[in-house]
């Protein structure tokens, strides 16, 4: 089968030594396959065309080549909205119009403090809301109890050094420390989580590729993978690029955006050589 990977940016600020990584790490991956590039730009308030325009510049430094016309995430809400219905129709979402206010307030009692890999656990409660009861403004959540229920056993592959093998998410650590993740945020219609199923379905992408703080959502992407019924790619997800602390970078972090090693005069070959590739 031939390998299909891509790199998944957002164009919301420079890329960084840390996307370098990632970017050359997919392309390495991809081999003799197809190595894809996906914008991910849903978050209409954060994202700029310029720095969009930027990546294609950087990438294209680094010495990297993809397919063109690239997939661009803000294209494809009718897929995002065509997933959510699927859901619906299994009946395990439901409409929410809690704030991150009420969540605080909801979760200031003694059993506060689940923080998983989709942050705050939400406590829940408009869980007994039906979806004929939505309104446009309202955010969707998944509840969590009833599709582990509905999808059975999960399971992924990782092919990525830390922590080779196959994964079998546990049911009960999802629905503590994951919990009713939202599927669609009330400003943008989806969410990353959703996009990123439906979008490496729709590449045919074989094996993802990324950085190992997404290690822990690929169980919530294993199982909307099973709901939705989609092929269930592989996974590599690659260590963090950090600081001389030990911190990882960040996009903000502009002192290693790949433009400023470029205006120093850097060549590709540089920054392979301070990556250690
Ligand atoms: N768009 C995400 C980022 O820039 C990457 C998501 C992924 O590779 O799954 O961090």
């Amino acid at each position: 089968m031939t390998r299909v990977t891509r790199f998944a940016p957002s164009p919301t600020g420079p890329l960084h030594l840390g996307h370098a990584y990632s970017a050359w790490v997919a392309a390495e991956r991809a081999g003799a396959g197809r190595f894809l590039l996906r914008i991910e730009d849903i978050d209409r308030a954060r994202c700029r065309p310029e720095w969009e325009a930027q990546i294609f510049d950087d990438l294209d430094f680094l010495g990297l080549d993809w397919p063109r016309p690239v997939m661009r995430q803000s294209d494809r809400l009718p897929a995002y909205r065509a997933a959510l219905g699927q859901l619906a129709a299994r009946g395990v979402l439901y409409p929410c119009r809690c704030t991150r206010a009420d969540i605080r307030a909801a979760m200031s009692a003694p059993q506060e403090g689940a923080v998983g890999p989709d942050g705050l656990v939400y406590p829940g409660t408009c869980r007994a809301r039906p979806m004929s009861d939505a309104r446009p403004d309202d955010a969707l959540r998944l509840n969590m109890r009833a599709a582990l229920a509905l999808a059975g056993p999960l399971c992924f592959i990782e092919n990525g050094p830390l922590h080779p093998g196959q994964h079998r998410p546990d049911p009960d650590w999802m629905i503590a420390r994951v919990g009713d993740v939202v599927l669609a945020r009330r400003d943008m219609g989806t969410s990353y989580h959703l996009s990123v199923v439906v979008d490496d379905a729709a590449q045919g992408i074989t094996e993802v590729t990324r950085g190992a703080d997404l290690f822990d959502a690929t169980a919530i992407h294993a199982l909307l993978q099973a709901l939705l019924e989609l092929p269930r790619p592989t996974y590599w997800h690659h260590e963090l690029i950090r600081d001389e602390q030990g911190k990882r970078l960040a996009k903000r972090d502009d002192a290693r955006a790949i433009a400023c090693y470029r205006a120093d005069g850097a060549s590709a070959q540089d920054i392979r050589a301070m990556l250690s590739l």
